[in-house]
């Protein structure tokens, strides 16, 4: 067996030409251009990859990102006041903190800050429980991404047995309430998970999200699984792979994701479809899921 490869750039491309036609829309009805607001505390190098390349994306379907940077030194209070000040702002629809924030920072208490409206990374503590009960406003973007990834392939979620290997409050934990709520049986597995390969074996989707490179070998997978790949990690080389070896496990598979270009680029996509939802909301109109099947109906810019 070969596996399927899952092209999240493709995907991703297509829900962002929808993405321009809503903005389009927006714009005609006064709305104004959506507007993103992104933090951005220190000098990281991958953040502040990972905020050009959001920034980037923004401003290719239409969107008004505007960039919030602070010296790592800052107080958490100078940054939480800026959020408040960017809550108030009628011309902001959504508000990004781009993690991880320095040590000194109340994480949390900078995240609650985020009006509930305008969170569209889907951080608050309102949007995390509301994932459990199923009213959430922004689904997180990873995650999120996921499941149009498996939505776009036709991949059948109800009554799979799905593995999740890692539990992070960004990627595992919401990935999981959301596949719950589509009826799959979930097991979510961690660092202290005894055994890694008695779980993973029994994946119909396998979704891997560890940051430990080679971490899912072929034998720990089942023949025909779909295994989701959203590791990202940077080798001694500079070679950029994720958590699972492809080359062996595509050999077992039925789909898989490859990185770089899988998960990433869907996670950038749903930030982008967050921040039109939010301004959609604002701006009095219904909320469009991003349904390719919808393209036509759209009228053109
Ligand atoms: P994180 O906060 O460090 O969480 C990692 C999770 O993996 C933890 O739950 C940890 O267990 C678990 N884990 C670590 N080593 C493990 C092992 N050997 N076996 C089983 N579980 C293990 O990381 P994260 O923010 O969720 O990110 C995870 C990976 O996804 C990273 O490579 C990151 O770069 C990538 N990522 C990609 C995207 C994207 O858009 N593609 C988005 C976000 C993150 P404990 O809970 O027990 O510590």
């Amino acid at each position: 067996m070969s596996a399927i490869v899952l092209d999240g750039k493709a995907i991703g491309r297509e829900i962002r030409e929808i993405a321009k036609k809503r903005v389009a829309v927006l714009t005609r009805h006064g709305g104004g251009a959506p507007g993103l607001a992104v933090i951005l505390v220190g000098t990281n190098p991958a953040s502040r990859l990972y905020v050009n390349n959001k920034i980037k994306a923004c401003a290719e379907v239409g969107i008004r990102a505007e960039l919030h940077a602070f010296d790592a030194a800052v107080d958490d209070r100078a940054v939480i006041r800026r959020i408040e000040e960017l809550n108030a702002d009628r011309t902001v629809n959504g508000i990004l903190v781009q993690l991880p924030l320095p040590a000194h920072f109340d994480i949390r208490a900078v995240l609650r800050t985020v009006a509930v409206d305008k969170d569209v990374d889907g951080f608050h503590l309102y949007n995390v429980g509301g994932l459990a009960l199923g009213e959430t406003v922004f689904p997180p973007c990873t995650p999120y991404g996921v499941m149009k990834i498996l939505e776009h392939a036709g991949i059948e979620i109800e009554g799979k047995n799905v593995t999740i290997v890692g539990a992070s409050n960004i990627v595992g934990k919401p990935m999981a309430l959301m596949l719950m709520r589509r009826e799959a049986t979930v097991a979510v597995c961690h660092a202290k998970t005894r055994d890694l390969a008695q779980y993973t074996i029994l994946a119909d989707i396998l979704i891997v999200a560890a940051g430990v490179p080679n971490l899912i070998l072929p034998q720990m997978v089942r023949t025909g699984a779909v295994v989701i790949d959203v590791g990202i990690n940077r080798l001694p080389d500079g070679r950029l792979v994720g958590d699972v070896d492809f080359a062996g496990v595509a050999r077992k598979a039925s789909y898989i994701t490859p990185v770089p270009g899988g998960v990433g680029p869907m996670t950038v996509t749903m930030l982008l479809v967050n921040t039109i939802s939010a301004a959609e909301r604002a701006a009095g109109l219904a909320a469009a899921e991003p349904q390719p099947a919808e393209d036509e109906e759209e009228p053109a810019a």
